[in-house]
């Protein structure tokens, strides 16, 4: 039997197939390159990559991800690294000012996503401040994506239906000011960012406000990343657990910790079984 032609469907280009907008001169695009496996950034994402002239990248970044910039395009490391001096909030704001101003096409690439404890709020205004017309660009945080990668949901209707984000790391390097107490009392779920240095004071503070000190906890470092390391703990060894992860890490205290027994597909890819019934089995009463 003779083949039949087949013909294909024209091959349409991503920027068309998505209807991506186009990265003009003198704008600056602020986006999220998502919490680390370079897999996680978003098409738009990879479109300012590809577009842009001058590409100013966090410390947080996967530097894979620079790989797709184009050729002859300048890529500049602004952030922070242990041992190195931080670059000034300041100074990059102006730095992205001035550029756009040149008329190049800057993006400005931050871990996760821009506006969840990115400081991206600060720098858009800075840009609205110097009459620069910019596009923010959502990124995957790791306070949710590097959760999921640890086989976390932030939420679960069988063990939380709120979910709180914490900064470790007030402005001034010390406990941010929150009200603790009501935290302790309001949140069932607490996902801590920049919290390692100060998570045993901040432990103590939640079991004096009546969180039970064996309530799970994880820590999740290289959240996504080839790397990355989890540890399952209490509430009341979190300190300790902390002093023994490495940096950066992603702490979350709450009964959907649990549910990793049942959902830690990394692991299961490994050889780890899975529990399918990691909050215990429903009693057959409630199963009706
Ligand atoms: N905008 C980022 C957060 C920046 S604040 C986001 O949305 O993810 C920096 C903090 O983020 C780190 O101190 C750490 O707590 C967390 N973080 C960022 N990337 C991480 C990763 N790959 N693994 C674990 N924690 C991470």
């Amino acid at each position: 039997m003779a083949a039949k032609p087949v013909t294909l469907p024209k091959r349409v280009q991503l920027p068309d197939a998505l209807n991506l907008p186009s990265f003009d001169k003198g704008w600056v695009w602020l986006a999220g390159g998502g919490p680390g496996d370079p897999g996680l950034i978003t098409a738009l994402g990879i479109h300012a990559i590809q577009n842009a002239d001058v590409i100013l990248y966090d410390a947080l970044i996967n530097e894979t991800l620079l790989a797709l910039a184009r050729p002859g395009a300048e890529l500049v490391f602004a952030g922070k690294r242990a041992g190195v001096k931080s670059c000034r909030q300041s100074d990059i704001s102006r730095t992205l000012v001035a550029l756009a101003k040149k008329g190049k096409r800057v993006l400005r690439l931050k871990g996760g996503d821009p506006f969840v404890f990115g400081r991206g709020g600060e720098e858009a205004l800075a840009l609205t401040r110097g009459g620069v017309p910019f596009r923010i660009v959502p990124g995957v945080t790791a306070g949710i994506g590097g959760l999921a990668y640890a086989g976390i949901p932030v939420t679960h209707r069988d063990t939380n239906h709120a979910v709180t984000f914490i900064t470790g790391h007030g402005a001034d390097g010390k406990l941010p000011k929150l009200d603790w107490a009501a935290l302790a009392k309001g949140s069932p779920t607490i996902v801590m960012f920049m919290a390692r240095k100060h998570a045993g004071e901040i432990a103590a503070r939640l079991i004096a406000a009546g969180r039970a000190r064996n309530e799970p906890a994880a820590i999740v470092s290289d959240a996504t990343f080839a790397k990355q390391n989890v540890i399952v703990t209490t509430l009341e060894k979190l300190g300790e657990a902390v002093a023994a992860s490495t940096a950066p890490a992603i702490i979350i205290v709450g009964e959907n910790v649990r549910l990793r027994e049942g959902l830690d597909w990394i692991g299961a890819l490994a050889g780890r079984v899975l529990e399918p019934w990691p909050l215990g089995k429903p009693k057959l009463s409630a199963a009706v």
